[in-house]
């Protein structure tokens, strides 16, 4: 009865340890499977979290850029004569227009050049407007582009004539040359790379040169500047145009048989 009743409680030891065991292992499963829907709860979460993260960066991202864009958009717009590079910029794309002398071999001249735009003239009391391009006497002197004749001018200085030409979008003032008899008129049309002169030696010593202003389109008469004096506004500084010209204009002139020597 003894033996009997012990393998009747070992019987139900084991039984309880097996339920125990299976209980055990639903419980682990149990756990797997909480453990499951933790780690797609987790990556779910953090998915959306990326996601927002990304939504949210990007759109600082965007937000930034358009402020950034917009802001230089304004500055640009609100100083635009604050930029060198707009200030040194004259109308006109040099493609396809031609160097106003005719086999030109020398540099454009700049500060401290007493032939750059803006040196000192007449022991400092005007600016020099124009830019001097010397050439032997004899050079031909040829229209960058199409224009008309605005303002002619003899013996503008020591001898030699000025011709004002609206090219359009600028008026360039060839000074310091013989202008030839066509071009004397107001009015008078010119093409590209059409001969409008010839380079002499002018009376007042000095070398023989181009002396070339330009103007906006409006004006009719060559301008002065002088010390103290803001710059008149339809002065433009040629110098960055003449260098971009030199580089790419076409170089055989129109009428340009003879080449000065
Ligand atoms: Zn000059």
């Amino acid at each position: 009865m003894v033996a009997r009743e012990n393998s009747k409680t070992r019987r139900k030891l084991r039984n309880n340890k097996r339920v125990m065991e299976n209980d055990q292992e639903e419980e682990n499963s149990g756990r797997g499977g909480v453990g499951k829907k933790v780690a797609i709860k987790t990556i779910t979460g953090g998915g959306m979290k990326t996601t927002i993260l990304k939504l949210v960066m990007g759109a600082n991202a965007l937000t930034y850029f358009l402020i950034i864009f917009f802001g230089v958009v304004v500055i640009f717009s609100v100083f635009p004569s604050s930029s060198p590079a707009s200030e040194n910029t004259t109308p006109g794309n040099p493609s396809g227009q031609y160097f106003p002398v005719v086999g030109y071999k020398g540099s454009i001249p700049r500060l401290p050049s007493g032939g750059a735009f803006g040196a000192l003239r007449n022991g400092g009391t005007r600016y020099h407007i124009g830019v001097d391009l010397g050439a032997p006497p004899g050079t031909k002197a040829v229209a960058v582009k199409d224009g008309s004749v605005v303002y002619y001018q003899e013996n503008f200085y020591g001898g030699t004539d000025a011709v004002l030409v609206n090219h359009g979008d600028y008026v360039v003032d060839y000074t310091e040359i013989k202008v030839n008899p066509p071009f004397k008129i107001k009015g008078a049309t010119i093409k590209g790379g059409e001969e409008i002169g010839t380079i002499i030696k002018n009376q007042n010593g000095g070398g023989s040169m181009l002396h070339f202003e330009m103007y906006k389109p409006w004006t009719t008469i060559n301008l002065h500047w002088y010390p103290g004096q803001e710059k008149p506004d339809a002065i433009l500084d040629p110098t960055q145009f003449l260098e971009d010209l030199l580089k790419s204009s076409i170089k055989t002139a129109l009428y340009s048989e003879s080449i000065g020597s």
